[in-house]
Formats: C-alpha cells, sequence, structure tokens
C-alpha cells in the first residue's frame, strides 16, 4: 500500500499548559508520531507556554523526559527524538496577567499556520482568548483549539462560547473531543455514506436498537475533586456519548464538509426525547477487597456522583421512531473498551423452522481496545444434519486488514492537531452544538439532583448495576457483554 502522508503547511503551534499533563502525555508525544510520519514540514515550530520559569533547553529536556515515559521504546529513535525536539520552544507566560505576552508576540510568526492549543483548566480559556486579542497576536485567520470540559451546563457553556466570541470567529474555534479523532469513528461514516449496502436498512423498520459502551476499568484517584463535581453524565455523556450517538443517527451530509456534518448532527441533538426518570440508571462503584471506593476518594463523604450511567434514549423523527439508542458507560468496570452496537431486526418471516433458532445481523463497531468493525451474519452450520444456522462475524479489524499500515494509524489527538493545521473543522464541535447538547443534558440533571436521588452501589469489576441489566431486559433484551 503506497502511503499516503500529506505535508501540512508550515506552522507555529503554541501550547498553553504546556508543561501540563495533557501536553506531555498525549499531545507532543502525536506531535512526535507525526513528525517521524514526515507530516512536519521543515519550518514547522511547537512552542509550549505556561507560568513556570524556563528556557528552550529546559523545555526540550522536559518533553524529552515525557517522550521516554509515554512512547514505547521500539517507536522511539534517539536521532528523531533529538531533531524533534529541536522544534521546541518554550516561553513563560501567565494567561492572567501581562507577563509573557509581548515575548509571545514578538516570537509567533505572522506568515505562517498559527495555533493556539488551551491545554489548560476551562477558567483560563476566556482569559487566553482576550488576551490573544488585546494583545494583537492572533489574526484573523488563527486557529484555537480549546480542550474538555466545555462548561458543566447551558449557561456556562453559552457564557464561555460568548467570550470565545468576543475574540475569534467560530471557523477559528476548535472545541476538541478526541472520540471523534478515532479512526473507526471516522470509518463509520464511510461505512454508512460510501457503501450501499448498509444506509438503505439504518432505520427504525431494520435496526431493533443501538447500543453505545464506554467502559472504563479505572476509577477516579487522583481526580476525585474535579469528578465530585462532574459525574459520568457531564464527564462522558454530554459529550463523548453524545457525539457518537449524532454519528450514528444523523442523516448522510450532503458533503463532506464541516458545517453540512454538524448541521446533521445538531439536528439529532434537538430530536432527543426528555428521558424519564424510569429509562436512567446511575451508580456510583464500591470498594472491594483490593481497590477503594469512590466515596474514599471524594471530599464528600456523602457524594451523590455517579461514576456510572445507563439511559434508554428515544430520538422523535422518521428515520428513528420507536428504535432505542442504549447508553452506558462508567468507571471501574469489567474492561476499558467502547463499542457502538447496531442491532438490527430478526427477518420478518424463518423458511428455516423453530429449529433454526432466532437470528438477527449486529453490527459492532469497536473503538477500544483493537478498532475495527464486525459485522455478524447468519449462515449454514457446515456438515450434515438438515439446516442449522449460526452467527459467525466478518471481522475487519483495520490492523489485520491494512497490514503494517493498519497499526499505524494516527492516533487521535495526533490526527486533530493536524486537522486543525490544516483549518479542517469537520471532526470539532461547533458552538450551537455543545450549548443543543447541554440543553438536552440539564434538565435530566436537575431531576436526579432535585428528587436528591442516590446512585446505586455496584461491584468494582462488574458491568455496572444490576438495574442497568434491567434496563434492557424489561425491554426484551440485553447488553452485549462488557470484555477486553
Ligand atoms: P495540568 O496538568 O494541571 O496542566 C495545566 C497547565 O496549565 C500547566 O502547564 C500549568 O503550568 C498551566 N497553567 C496553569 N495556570 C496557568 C496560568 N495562569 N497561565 C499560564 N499557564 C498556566 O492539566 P492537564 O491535565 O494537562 O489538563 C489541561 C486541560 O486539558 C484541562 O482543561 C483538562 O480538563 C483538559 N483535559 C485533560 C486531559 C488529560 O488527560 N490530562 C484529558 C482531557 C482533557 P504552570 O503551573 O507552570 O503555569
Amino acid at each position: 500500500m503506497v502511503s499516503r502522508i500529506i505535508p501540512v503547511d508550515p506552522f507555529d503551534l503554541v501550547i498553553f499548559g504546556g508543561t501540563g499533563d495533557l501536553a506531555r502525555r498525549k499531545i507532543l508525544p502525536g506531535l512526535y508520531h507525526r513528525f517521524c510520519a514526515g507530516q512536519m514540514p521543515e519550518d514547522a515550530r511547537i512552542i509550549g507556554a505556561a507560568r513556570s520559569e524556563m528556557d528552550d533547553k529546559g523545555y526540550r529536556k522536559m518533553i524529552g523526559e515525557a517522550l521516554d515515559e509515554f512512547i514505547p521504546h521500539t517507536k522511539r529513535e534517539a536521532e528523531r527524538v533529538k531533531l524533534f525536539l529541536e522544534r521546541l520552544h518554550y516561553t513563560p507566560i501567565d494567561a492572567k496577567g501581562d507577563g509573557g505576552w509581548k515575548t509571545l508576540k514578538k516570537l509567533v510568526r505572522a506568515d505562517v499556520v498559527q495555533a493556539f492549543y488551551f491545554s489548560v483548566g476551562p477558567a483560563l480559556f476566556g482569559d487566553l482568548a482576550t488576551r490573544l486579542h488585546e494583545h494583537e497576536i492572533a489574526t484573523p485567520e488563527s486557529r484555537i483549539v480549546v480542550e474538555k470540559p466545555f462548561g458543566r451546563d447551558l449557561e456556562s457553556a453559552r457564557a464561555l462560547n460568548k467570550v470565545l466570541a468576543d475574540s475569534f470567529d467560530e471557523h477559528q474555534i476548535y472545541r476538541i473531543d478526541h472520540y471523534l479523532g478515532k479512526e473507526t469513528v471516522q470509518n463509520l461514516m464511510a461505512v454508512r455514506f460510501a457503501n450501499v449496502l448498509f444506509e438503505p436498512l439504518w432505520n427504525a423498520q431494520y435496526i431493533d436498537h443501538v447500543q453505545i459502551t464506554v467502559s472504563e476499568t479505572v476509577g477516579v484517584e487522583g481526580r476525585g475533586a474535579y469528578y465530585d463535581k462532574s459525574g459520568a453524565m457531564r464527564d462522558m455523556v454530554q459529550n463523548h456519548l453524545m457525539q457518537l450517538l449524532c454519528l450514528t443517527a444523523m442523516e448522510p451530509p450532503s458533503k463532506f464538509d464541516p458545517d453540512a456534518v454538524r448541521d446533521e448532527k445538531l439536528k439529532v441533538i434537538r430530536a432527543l426525547d426528555e428521558v424519564p426518570t424510569e429509562n436512567i440508571v446511575r451508580g456510583q462503584y464500591a470498594a472491594d477487597d483490593e481497590q477503594e471506593s469512590y466515596i474514599a476518594h471524594s471530599e464528600n463523604p456523602a457524594s451523590r456522583t455517579e461514576s456510572f450511567i445507563a439511559m434508554k434514549v428515544d430520538i422523535s423523527n422518521w428515520r428513528w421512531k420507536g428504535t432505542p439508542f442504549y447508553l452506558r458507560t462508567g468507571k471501574r468496570l469489567r474492561a476499558r473498551m467502547s463499542e457502538i452496537v447496531i442491532q438490527f431486526k430478526e427477518t420478518p418471516h424463518s423458511i428455516f423452522g423453530e429449529d433454526a433458532g432466532s437470528h438477527a445481523n449486529v453490527l459492532v463497531i469497536r473503538l477500544q481496545p483493537d478498532e475495527g468493525i464486525d459485522l455478524r451474519v447468519t449462515i449454514k452450520e457446515p456438515g450434515p444434519g438438515g439446516m442449522r444456522l449460526i452467527d459467525v462475524p466478518l471481522d475487519m479489524t483495520f490492523a489485520d486488514a491494512l497490514g503494517p499500515e493498519g497499526e499505524d494509524v494516527p492516533d487521535a489527538y495526533e490526527r486533530l492537531i493536524m486537522d486543525v493545521i490544516r483549518g479542517n473543522q469537520t471532526l470539532f464541535m461547533r458552538g450551537d452544538e455543545v450549548e443543543a447538547a447541554w440543553r438536552w443534558t440539564d434538565p435530566i440533571i436537575d431531576g436526579w439532583q432535585s428528587r436528591g436521588d442516590r446512585p446505586t452501589q455496584y461491584e468494582p469489576g462488574s458491568s455496572g448495576p444490576e438495574d442497568a441489566l434491567m434496563l434492557l431486559h424489561r425491554d426484551g433484551r440485553r447488553w452485549r457483554e462488557i470484555k477486553a
């Protein structure tokens, strides 16, 4: 297979919070991979900026150590690391004060693509946007990349959109959701809209239901204070699961262009029904012999924050009326996995009689651990003995199907950062989309808060509270098992 890596235009990428966890763990290792893939032009520069006093040399040392820590040694070559680190610069800056901004202005070139990555806490997003504008560093074509969380409710998201809009146009704002950068998520669009096979069946007439699961094995250790104010609904459903739901449920956009795709996603969010209490299950993980409970990491011993949520969501439009979407996400579960399951209906009539059992096609879009798409089809069980049917997988694990290139698909962060440099907003959330998602989320959270609902305790290493299983059982359905 011929490699089709296309270098991007020369750029200056300023990473505010360039010394932080996200920058060291994801952003800079991702940029190193793109550098090795030959995607970074000669004169591309990366400029770290944070309050810590440091020079270029100190920053290169810090990031060199981060690359050692976060990139497997088989993917690190000393010579390449050295060349990559030479692209790095550092300038101290205070988002809340005026220190450092004049130096940054001198450092950033006006004749290349300028991108400013806000890898800092959300409380600083407004300060950064305002100062970039006031110090006349940003041009009308500069891009800013904003990390999650984007607000904690509709009101705060609106305020954030407004403060960014005071200094930047919507076409300059890249609200990142790394789930959208995953290869499989984009493949979901390719599968739907580049094949005639699926789209005619992609509706309530042929699809029984959809399941979206994002399951983690980690708990909240170290992040208890943050998580307690957030919970699974704000931290995962409002953004990641919502985006996956939108891409699964949206109408075909007229073209693969940022606004065409985002318009369709927005229509899905607007068509979501309110979710009645009986369709929501919230859980909080208990302790077991080896691990501490959620509460042990919370600052509030009576915390009612959910570390697990499962819900049945209905979409009121012609395509989906009657086909529920079941969403489920949680921490400290049995395995780390994310998948979208399209459960098709059974054939309207079986010509094979009762002995053949009941069968239905299933399309599984796996986001992790190994990204791929798996279609289960029903065939005759080989051998004599009449017509017995079995379900077999038509598996397309990218690493298997695409050979060595399939293994080297860029990580979500790498792809999204390169999209920022290219000026392609298709895989980033638009301001109105984020607000619409909060508009749907807020009453759900308000509901359980005003009732004072407590989440149900669940066993660590399980698939969540029993009630979550019941959510499907009562509809005559079952979750796909959580397994790695
Ligand atoms: P972090 O480790 O706490 O890093 C924060 C960075 O901001 C540091 O470089 C810090 O450096 C800098 N900073 C703090 N105050 C500043 C100020 N007044 N002016 C300039 N720089 C300042 O946080 P993080 O985990 O990297 O997260 C960054 C953002 O990404 C957050 O919005 C977070 O929610 C989001 N995020 C993180 C992850 C992750 O895996 N870590 C995942 C998804 C989203 P100094 O102290 O030297 O100034």
